[in-house]
This record gives structure tokens, sequence and C-alpha cells, in this order.
């Protein structure tokens, strides 16, 4: 069946609000899981929503949670999620930030103690539509074998960087440090689809292509072997730096029902502006070289293509996640 993507945000904000998010934050939680559906990315949309609502019920995350933001010094904002979810932090967060940047041209936010379960791009995107630059991080619970190592202590810790364009939406990249993301090995697992040679290994350090296996006491392996590893060290670092759980400190697996992880975020924002008049100019010679070079598409060009026929089409959604939606939004 299709459904419009306003009955899918209202459907999912009554979900999260039934089960303990506090009525003026549901709207802002649904939306990064709606924008997520919306635009394809399928690994962080609407098959992530019952986890929300397990680790809602357990008790492990807060939903009612009020983060606290506290200016560390100049340019730099640290922020206590207390808890919650980190995009309802980014949202308390986000005026002073966009205030320090245009006072200072740049401002580092940091948070600890949340939860960050969804994609990343939405919550750098409007940033850049706002003639920024951001770049954010967060870190996971330990799921990768990194640097030799036999067993886990870094997360898929991803990343995301937006740049602004002239009359152009930004070209905006997400991605995990893996090879591919959790929420892809859960579609492949949920599929009964082999995972692609080279993604993960079981509980023996063996490599598999089984995802049930790698979700059961494997792990997945960074992208790009030794360099991967490095950048989910340094996200690991960056994203902890405001007080922030590591992944390996994690405890999720010890409460029952909790599925989200309690680690940090890393975000920097720069104000292109203050560098000169050129910047705008500059990425589209930059963009206008890629184009003679052969590049068609530009991250977050298929998000934006997604997104258009969305809005006009509605999206699909299977009669199982329908009944999920209706069930989950009473009970
Ligand atoms: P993908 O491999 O699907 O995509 C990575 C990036 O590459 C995207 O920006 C994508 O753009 C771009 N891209 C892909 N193919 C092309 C192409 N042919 N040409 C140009 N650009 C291309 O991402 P991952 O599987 O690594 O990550 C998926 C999601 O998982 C991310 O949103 C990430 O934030 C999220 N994640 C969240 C975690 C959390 O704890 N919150 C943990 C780990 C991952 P486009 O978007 O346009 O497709």
């Amino acid at each position: 069946m299709k459904i419009a993507v306003a009955d899918l945000q209202s459907l999912v904000e009554q979900v999260l609000a039934r089960h303990g998010v506090a009525s003026a934050r549901a709207p802002l939680l649904a939306a990064t899981i709606v924008a997520a559906e919306r635009d394809g990315s399928r690994s962080h949309g609407l098959q992530r929503l019952a986890g929300y609502v397990s680790s809602l019920s357990s008790g492990w995350v807060d939903g009612a949670a009020e983060p606290v933001v506290h200016e560390a010094g100049p340019g730099l904002l640290k922020v206590d999620a207390r808890n919650g979810f980190a995009q309802v932090a980014l949202a308390e967060a986000a005026p002073r930030l966009r205030a320090m940047a245009d006072r200072q041209g740049s401002a580092i936010m940091t948070t600890a103690d949340g939860h960050h379960f969804a994609a990343l791009w939405p919550d750098i995107e409007p940033l850049a539509v706002d003639g920024y630059i951001a770049l954010t991080m967060v870190n996971t619970r330990a799921s990768m074998v990194v640097w030799q190592g036999t067993h886990k202590v870094l997360g898929t810790n991803p990343m995301a960087f937006a740049c602004p364009r002239r009359s152009r939406p930004p070209v905006v990249w997400d991605q995990a440090s893996s090879v591919m993301s959790q929420g892809d090995v859960l579609l492949a697992s949920a599929a009964r689809r082999p995972l692609p040679e080279g993604v993960g290994v079981d509980g023996d350090g063996q490599a598999t292509t089984d995802p049930d296996a790698v979700l059961r006491d494997g792990a997945l392996v960074p992208f790009g072997g030794v360099k991967g590893g490095s950048l989910a060290f340094m996200i690991e670092v960056l994203a902890t730096l405001g007080g922030a759980r590591f992944g390996f400190e994690d405890r999720s697996a010890t409460i029952p029902g909790a599925v989200t992880s309690n680690a940090g975020q890393f975000l920097l924002l720069i104000d292109p502006r203050r560098f000169g008049d050129s910047f705008l100019d500059r990425i589209e010679q930059l963009i206008e070289q890629l184009r003679e070079a052969g590049t068609g598409r530009l991250p977050g060009d298929l998000r934006y293509e997604r997104r258009r026929i969305a809005e006009r089409d509605g999206l699909e959604l299977s009669p199982e996640m329908h009944d999920y939606l209706l069930t989950a939004s009473i009970a």
C-alpha cells in the first residue's frame, strides 16, 4: 500500500509518544525516521522504529529527557543529553551553535549520554541549506574489529559531511566506518540474503557472508582496511570529547530490550562566508570539474530525487509495517 509522507509522520509520532517520547519531541524524532524512509535510507528508516520502542520500553533510554547545553569555552558547546535521544540534544543546542558560528566563524558541539539510532544526514543537511559547512560523527557500541584486533572495541562509527551550494541542495555524504552498516546487515538478515564477501566475521573471527553470524557474536570490518579503522578511532575520540561513553563501555547488551547505544556525537560547524565571498563560486567550479570528469551522481542526489518522488506519490508500506504502526500507536 501507499502512504503519504505526512500520514506516515503522524503515525510514527503517535508510536513514539505512546512509548514515552515527550509529545513536544516526538515530531522531531519521527521526522528523522520518516526522512530516512522517504529518502531511501532504509537501513535507518522504519525498520528501526521497533528498536526505538524496545529501548524506550526497557527504560534504557529516557524519551522525556531534557538536555542541558553548556558553553564550555569560546565556540564550544558541551551538551548532556541526559540519557535521551541525540537528535533532541542537537535541536536544543542548534540555535546556540549557529549563533556561535555566526559570531566566530566556527563552533563545535559535543554531546554525551545520548542515543543516536538514525542516519546522520538529517542532523546536518539543514545547516548546509543555510550556508554552513557541517561535519558530524557519532560513536556506537563496539561492533567492528580493527587494526588486526580479534574482538570488537570500536563501533561502526558513522560520519557525515555537508557542503552548501549556490541555489542547489547541498552535497551531503553520510557513511559508516564499516564496509556495511549494521542496519543493512539487519535488512539482509530479514530478507535471508547473504552478505557480500568482506563485510564481516563470525564469532571465531572467520570471514562469513551469513548476516546472522555477524549479528549473533561476530563483527563487522572497516571499509578500506586499516584506514577505515583509523577513521573509526578518530570518531571514537572526537565523539567522546564531552564525556560520552566509549563504544566498548556501552551496557545495552546487559539490559533486556535495550537496542540503542548510549554514546556521543561531535559536530563541527563552519561559516565559509567568513573566509570571503568566493566560496560558493569555487564549489561550483569544483563540481563542474567533477562533472567534466564523468561524475553524474553526487552524494545526496539520489536521496533528493527519492524525496521528490515520495513527496509526490507517497511511500510504499508493507501490510505488516502498517499493522505494526497501527498497533504500536495504541498499545
Ligand atoms: P552508503 O554506503 O549507503 O552511502 C554512503 C554515502 O555514499 C552516501 O552519502 C551516499 O549518497 C554516497 N553514495 C553511494 N553511492 C554513490 C554513488 N554511486 N555516487 C555518489 N555517491 C554515492 O552508507 P552506509 O551504508 O555506510 O551508511 C548508511 C547509513 O547508516 C548512514 O546514514 C549512516 O549515518 C548510518 N549509520 C548510523 C549509525 C548510528 O549509530 N546512528 C551507525 C552506522 C551507520 P546518498 O545518500 O545520496 O545515497
